[in-house]
């Protein structure tokens, strides 16, 4: 291959190549590695541009040896640094190569951008070690109060049934915790695949508001659903349709009108709202909406954009002690994106919270 093939093969390459000669002169570089490393490395020394030294080393070695080989670089960016790999491999060089000179091999260097498997990484680590953490704590509890009546509550009746029902307490929050994973492990599995069905979301509300309405009234509370000319499923015009799946539309509604509910307090009724309205920037077209709306405390703008993160709780103790798993608006953010939608929050400190759901209208 002429110098001039190389350079037509290097620039098709989307990611940045470096192609540097026996003396260790950058002699040529397609358009990504001129915009990642600056237009002036053409004709420099490799090691100048490149001046890592787990690199470095590496192609010293690769050009004495012969033997293609792999490194790490780094570069620095406001967004906390990107991480490639770069495949080192070794050209055949034209016209033979003298041994007896020492001449070293010519190379040709590949980056890959790793950045987001790093990220991945370290989220995955951060999971495991979240989701040990949530179930230490009610497992501890068990096992303490199984200790307890084994040995000094052996013979106190009263003392057995409370610690009885708090190890039922505990066992139920573990259970809770677990369907909470599997049902994000089903909806992440899925989130590609965009649902094809027709569902009339008016009628999913329907559901969600019986559904709710006696834990409601046990506190005190009520639940009304409030349809802005919109979803009478006695009227094809009125009705609310979308591409959707129904058990998964349930539960963004479940869980955001629970968390209403909850966090909106007693005698504080909760609004739920469907309208339909012109999409904005980022979702064009009719849009169906649906806002929960409590009159609870509201949320500090500090934490609104990190909610939807797993395990992100404003008040740890509060939403344990509510029976909370942290992982409810992180299930609804996951079946959210699979149908396309936008979730979006909004608070006042002291007078609550209206978390709303829009999506493409069918
Ligand atoms: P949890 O199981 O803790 O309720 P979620 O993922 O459903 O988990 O919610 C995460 C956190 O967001 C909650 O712990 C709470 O701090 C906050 N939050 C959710 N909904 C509301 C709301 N309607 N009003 C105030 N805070 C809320």
């Amino acid at each position: 291959m002429t110098e001039s093939q190389l350079t037509t093969v290097m620039e098709a390459v989307p990611e940045p190549m470096l192609h540097i000669d026996g003396q260790g002169t950058i002699q040529a570089t397609n358009a990504a590695a001129r915009a990642l490393l600056g237009e002036w490395i053409l004709g420099r020394s490799y090691a100048a541009v490149l001046r890592q030294p787990g690199l470095l080393g590496r192609i010293e070695a690769v050009q004495a040896e012969g033997q293609a080989g792999e490194a790490r670089f780094e570069l620095a960016d406001s967004a906390g640094g990107i991480q490639f790999r770069v495949r080192i491999s070794v050209l055949p060089e034209q016209g033979g190569r003298d041994r007896t000179s020492g001449a070293r091999w010519p190379i040709l260097l590949h980056f890959t951008d790793i950045t987001h498997l790093r990220e991945a990484e370290e989220m995955r680590r951060d999971f495991v070690a979240n989701v040990s953490h949530e179930l230490r704590t009610p497992l501890t509890a068990v096992l303490g109060f199984i200790e307890t009546l084994r040995g000094p509550a052996k013979e106190d009746a009263a003392a057995r049934d409370r610690f009885l029902s708090i190890m039922e307490d505990e066992a139920r929050r573990m259970n809770r915790l677990v369907s909470d994973l599997l049902s994000l492990s089903r909806v992440e599995a899925a989130e590609r695949m965009r649902p094809s069905d027709i569902v009339d979301l008016g009628a999913v509300l329907d559901g969600v508001i019986a559904a709710m309405r006696p834990a409601a009234e046990e506190n005190g509370n009520t639940v009304e659903l409030l349809r802005d000319g919109l979803a009478r499923p006695d009227d094809d015009r009125l009705r609310a349709l979308i591409h959707g799946d129904r058990d998964q539309l349930m539960q963004v509604f479940l869980n955001l009108t629970e968390n209403a509910l909850k966090y909106g307090g007693p005698n504080k009724p909760v609004t739920v709202r469907i309208l339909r309205e012109e999409g904005s920037a980022s979702l064009k077209g009719p849009v169906i909406r649906v806002d929960v709306i409590d009159r609870g405390d509201g949320i500090d703008a500090q934490h609104i954009p990190r909610l939807t993160e797993r395990f992100y709780r404003v008040d740890t103790h509060r939403s344990r002690a509510m029976g909370g798993t942290g992982l409810g608006l992180a299930i609804v953010k996951h079946i959210v994106n699979r149908h396309r939608g936008r979730l979006r929050i909004a608070s006042e400190k002291g007078r609550g919270s209206t978390f709303s759901v829009l999506f493409p209208e069918a």
